[in-house]
């Protein structure tokens, strides 16, 4: 559980209280509560079954009702201790097993005890089946800590400055903590753990900002101060259309940094189809023009080969080698590669995670791009800074907007740059949400705009724990389209994870060509396909989709001068969730507004990409309902920082220990 010390142990903070005076009748018992405090007589108790599922099981009885107790582990220890017949207190969580509820391993207290515990709110802890098993289940540990507490007497040491205590009127850390454990009154609590949230946030930010600052000062950054012909004569000779006002201020920030001397880490965030690819191209050619390779990663072959054949066709003709370089390549032409590459005979390398295999070496990389990064394990980011002898500037590309609250606290040191405006002539994508029963007229729209000469994908879910259903459903919606736009006058071209990369390949070429007019799929065209005589991204089973999800398959939509549109297919039954999520898209089409949605609807833990970034590990704080307490604890580190970069002032003691002490810890991981 991450408890090596005294200290990690008052940082396990429970995750709700409960108010032991608001005792449940078993007659009105909610199922759905996460926690009821019952009170009543234990009789009938009695062991059953054997081996691994030994239980004990007891009766409790109000006035009201009878329910069942149970318990796996310590059965000995709880059948010596409960005495039949008495008044217990009785809190735990109510689950429904074979038709009747029962409370698994439950806290008991003896009601006659109940005038010797002062607390109303009682602190619950999470705890496992393991620890349960050895009598630390959240009453256990609150135990410890309790003691824990009694031993430190208040003598636990604050660690924010004095300053900011004046400034938010904070608890000092040791009645904070004391509050939090062993609470007397709510308004306490609240404050108390507000104060916790801050100092979480508070030194998460210390250590982003002040990793930031060393590199800023360290000058190990390739100094990128000519723009040259490559640049140049793609601007003037290749480039058909005039950059975006956003497009122009990004290049702009991007070289003020390549010249600065600094290592770049830069995270570019732009809806999909804002030009993103664009920029990264320009920056490419930058690194070019100042001696260097430059490479890009995307997360999937299809992307990568996109990317390859896109930039091979913009830059033609401008004498810069552009390789590919991704698994299914054979392994005498990924040789070659890596051979021309480590010679220096390679400008640019486009390809997918095969880029950072071990035996991957540039003779000269100086600039990386990630494309859609949120699909790439921290891990595998950071492998790409020991690529070069000197750290290549990395450039990160999203196009799933990152909430203002996240990218503060997950990419703290990351600099940021927003593309906010989409290229002119775009015309917004209709949304409309249909159900079953609508299919025909949907059939009838496809139509429409077929004869209209336009393109049509239609998208089912894959969730890989049902790979067999959801391929199911894709064949049937295939055959069922195949029947409503029948060959020879119709074109179909099908893709799903379970082809192999070139039959894949070929499909997706027909696509591209307008040799077919309709493209299904599962989700593998989800990210950054560009065939912008596509006007019709219809989705089915929409309500299975996430929001981050929907909002790329519609980017895929709406990138040509037409006018698009997506149907959002579902049942007729959603949940409340899956309805908003549906409205929220019908609504609209700007990717913050749909990101802040996502995080909210579906909290931090699901959002792609979290999972490894270290971010759930947060003790206290939510980035989803602390957003002000972010920007508090922000805010505070700049100005202190800016006030006393090397942290020598006496107030500031503190922080510069836990700096000192984390140095270790921070892993290049967090960095790119
Ligand atoms: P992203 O990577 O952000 O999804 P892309 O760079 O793939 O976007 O651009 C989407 C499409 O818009 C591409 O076909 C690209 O050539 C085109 N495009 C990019 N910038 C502009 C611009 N300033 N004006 C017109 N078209 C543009
Ligand atoms: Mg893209």
């Amino acid at each position: 559980m991450g408890i090596y010390t005294y200290e990690d142990l008052l940082e396990y903070f429970p995750y709700r209280y409960v108010d032991r005076s608001k005792i449940s009748t078993i007659r009105d018992l909610d199922i759905d509560e996460p926690y009821v405090v019952l009170r009543g007589k234990i009789h009938d108790m009695h062991t059953a079954g054997e081996g691994r599922s030994l239980r004990l099981t007891a009766i409790l009885s109000d006035n009201t009702g009878q329910i069942e107790l149970v318990w796996f582990q310590g059965l000995k220890w709880i059948k010596e201790s409960l005495k039949s017949d008495t008044e217990y207190i009785v809190m735990g969580k109510p689950t429904v097993f074979n038709g009747h509820v029962n409370i698994a391993h439950p806290d008991l207290d003896r009601a006659d005890n109940e005038s010797k515990t002062n607390l109303k709110y009682i602190p619950i802890y999470s705890s496992t089946e393991k620890l349960k098993s050895k009598g630390l289940h959240t009453k256990g540990i609150a135990r410890l800590t309790e003691q824990l507490l009694r031993m430190a007497g208040g003598n636990i040491p604050e660690n924010l400055p004095a300053s900011l205590i004046r400034k938010y009127k904070l608890p000092s850390r040791a009645n904070a903590l004391e509050v939090i454990h062993y609470p007397t009154q709510p308004h306490d609590i609240t404050l108390s753990m507000q104060r916790m949230k801050f100092e979480e946030l508070f030194f998460l930010q210390l250590d982003y900002q002040y990793a930031k600052h060393e590199r800023q000062i360290k000058s190990n950054g390739y100094m990128f101060t000519i723009v040259g012909e490559h640049f140049n004569r793609f601007y003037n000779e290749k480039l058909a259309f005039e950059l975006t006002g956003a497009q122009k201020r990004v290049v702009k920030e991007i070289r003020a940094d390549m010249r600065s001397g600094h290592q770049m880490n830069r995270l570019l965030q732009g809806d999909v189809g804002s030009g993103k690819t664009l920029v990264a191209l320009l920056c490419m050619l930058i690194a070019l023009d100042n001696g260097c390779q430059a490479c890009m990663m995307a997360p999937t072959e299809i992307l990568a080969n996109q990317h390859y054949a896109t930039i091979s066709k913009m830059l033609d003709g401008l004498g810069i080698t552009v390789e590919l370089l991704t698994g299914s390549l054979k392994a005498s032409g990924k040789r070659k590669v890596k051979e021309r590459l480590r010679k220096g005979e390679i400008d640019i390398l486009i390809g997918t995670h095969a880029l950072i295999e071990k035996d991957v070496e540039f003779a000269n990389l100086g600039f990386v791009v990630i494309d859609e990064q949120h699909r790439f394990g921290v891990e595998q980011r950071s492998k790409l800074w020991t690529k070069s002898q000197r750290p290549p500037h990395v450039l990160v590309m999203t196009a799933t907007p990152i909430p203002r609250t996240l990218a503060m606290t997950l990419y703290g040191d990351l600099d940021c740059s927003v593309i906010d405006e989409l290229p002119p002539g775009r015309k917004e994508i209709k949304t409309i949400h249909c159900n079953d029963t609508q299919r025909l007229k949907v059939f009838g729209f496809m139509h429409r705009e077929i004869a209209r000469g336009r393109q049509v994908y239609v998208v089912y879910p894959l969730i890989e724990e049902s790979e067999t259903m959801d391929l199911k459903d894709l064949m049937d919606g295939y055959e069922s389209i195949s029947r409503e736009f029948p060959l020879p006058q119709y074109q179909i071209s099908i893709v799903h994870g379970r082809m192999d990369g070139a039959a894949k390949e070929y499909e997706m070429g027909r696509f591209k060509r307008g040799e077919t007019h309709i493209m299904v799929s599962t989700t593998v065209i989800e990210v950054g396909v560009d065939v912008p005589n596509a006007t019709v991204m219809v989705i089915e089973n929409a309500e299975r989709f996430g929001l981050s999800q929907l909002h790329q398959l519609r980017g895929r939509v709406g990138r040509g001068g037409e006018q698009s549109y997506c149907i959002l297919m579902t049942s007729n039954k959603l949940t409340t969730n899956g309805r908003e999520r549906i409205k929220t898209m019908v609504d609209t089409t700007d990717g913050f507004r749909i990101a802040e949605a996502d995080l909210k609807l579906r909290g931090p833990g699901d959002l792609q990409g979290l999972q490894q970034s270290g971010i759930l590990q947060l003790k206290i704080a939510d980035i989803v309902n602390d957003e002000p307490i972010i920007r508090a604890a922000r805010e505070s580190v700049e100005e202190i920082l800016s006030d006393d970069p090397n942290l020598d002032n006496p107030d500031n003691g503190a922080l510069k220990v836990h700096l000192m002490k984390n140095k270790k810890a921070l892993s290049w991981g967090r960095i790119s």
